[in-house]
């Protein structure tokens, strides 16, 4: 597998182009990214080679700026709302925050100092992008936050669901040491509902329990022939690929072959994920099958560009109707229908990456939290993110809230605040009675 893709400016190259930036009163950059990063600011002690500076602007919005500068939407948000987009000049704010954080990293500088452990203990449930952001935001506030992960790696969907070439494994751990910099305790291969329960958890003293446990069961289509081997998950694909390439996963175990044809159906960022990964296992030909147009697509337009240029097919309003299996874990062909044509398509494998919703896992072995029809969890406003069980919090996928890694980061940092601020008051409560 080939390593990451975009590439990164030198120092002149990016005090250069962080010179290009008009610093506007009123910062349209600013306005476009969810987690209201002070780029302006950022950006001008960038261009000034103030890069420590840079780094501490950038950590006192974002615990994971590296993560966010790879798989950000920047030309849906950042970038695409800056005054000189217009001209088609906009300033590379995704590029130059990766040479920011990627300087910090080499450099090992450290801007902060970590507060005392005193206002209370909060353990999160899942290390993927919102209890990340959950843990180093509550760290940096004076709390004590462990982080329980079924996995045997921090990182959740951005070390098992974001391909190497998007996003290096190496980057996230170096993001995941920065948060264990804080004070931040990471118990691993730890699973809530078989090795612990959230009642466990207020035993052990926790005054708050976050769950961050993103949606780890994918939605299934009805489809004659559905259940056939050759038909696998986009996430559980992704997943053993990443598990292949740090080596904890023989290549006879990653589903795709050398020649195979593969077609994924769906179109958000996981469908071209998977698309794109399974090229780059060797698969000879790859199709991307979506009963919608391409205007509706969920993926960002920069993927799609990117597996149009490597070779990716798109079939645009039309659905798989059939699925014949072939030998062994292999297809035969499935039945491709769209409004006025249906043809027999030749095939190895089908990949779904139609979506997937939250596992029962802890809702389950708890009593008190609710969940919607979906099984997403029920929250509230105040104080925010709180479960209908006190003192037990939800944010992220898990809630049905964000759609992007920035987004599900947006969400917990609204959390992380009703998080210290419900502890805040049970404590006022507790030392005046
Ligand atoms: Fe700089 Fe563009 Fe933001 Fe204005 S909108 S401050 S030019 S990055």
């Amino acid at each position: 597998m080939e390593k990451e893709e975009s590439e990164n400016y030198t120092l002149a190259e990016a005090i250069k182009e962080a010179q290009r930036c008009l610093h506007c009163k009123v910062p349209g950059c600013k306005k476009g990214c969810p987690i209201s990063n002070d780029i302006p600011d950022w950006i001008a002690e960038l261009s000034k080679a103030n890069f420590g500076n840079a780094m501490s602007i950038i950590n006192a919005k974002s615990n994971l700026p590296a993560v966010c500068s790879r798989v950000c939407g920047h030309e849906r948000q950042c970038e695409g709302s800056c005054v000189l987009a217009k001209k088609g000049e906009a300033i590379r704010i995704g590029k130059l925050e990766k040479f920011v954080s990627d300087f910090d990293s080499e450099a090992g500088w450290r801007h902060e100092a970590i507060p005392e452990k005193s206002r209370g203990r909060v353990a999160v449930i899942g290390s993927g992008p919102a209890g990340l952001t959950i843990a180093g935001d509550l760290s940096r506030q004076g709390f004590a936050v462990e982080i329980f992960e079924m996995e045997a790696e921090a990182g959740g969907v951005l070390k098992y669901g974001i391909p190497e070439y998007r996003l290096p494994k190496e980057v996230v751990r170096r993001e995941i040491n920065k948060i264990e910099r804080l004070g931040v305790t990471f118990h691993l291969s730890t699973t809530a509902g078989k090795d612990f329960t959230v009642d466990d958890l207020f035993a052990q003293g926790f005054d708050a329990i976050f769950m961050g446990t993103g949606t780890g069961v994918p939605k299934r289509l009805d489809i004659p022939g559905i259940d056939h081997p050759g038909v696998r998950q986009a996430i559980r694909f992704l997943r053993r690929v990443g598990l292949y390439e740090s080596g904890s996963m023989s290549r006879d175990e990653v589903m795709v072959a050398e020649g195979d044809k593969v077609a994924v159906i769906g179109c958000g960022n996981t469908a071209i994920d998977a698309a794109r990964t399974a090229l780059r296992m060797g698969a000879s030909e790859v199709s991307i099958i979506y009963h919608r147009d391409i205007d509706k697509m969920a993926a960002l337009r920069a993927e799609y560009d990117e597996a149009v240029r490597e070779g990716v097919k798109f079939l645009w309003n039309s659905s798989v109707t059939n699925i014949v299996g072939g030998e062994g874990q292999r297809l035969k062909s499935v039945t491709v229908t769209s409004e006025d044509n249906s043809f027999e398509m030749p095939l190895d494998r089908l990949i779904l990456a139609v979506g997937s919703v939250p596992a029962s896992r802890i809702v389950s072995t708890t009593k008190g939290i609710e969940v919607d029809a979906k099984g997403y969890v029920l929250t509230r406003d105040y104080p925010y993110g709180m479960t209908t069980r006190k003192g037990v919090f939800a944010g992220g996928d898990v809630t049905n809230h964000p759609a992007t890694v920035v987004h599900a980061m947006h969400d917990a940092k609204l959390v992380a605040e009703g998080i210290a601020k419900y502890i805040d008051a049970v404590k006022l409560m507790q030392s005046i009675q």
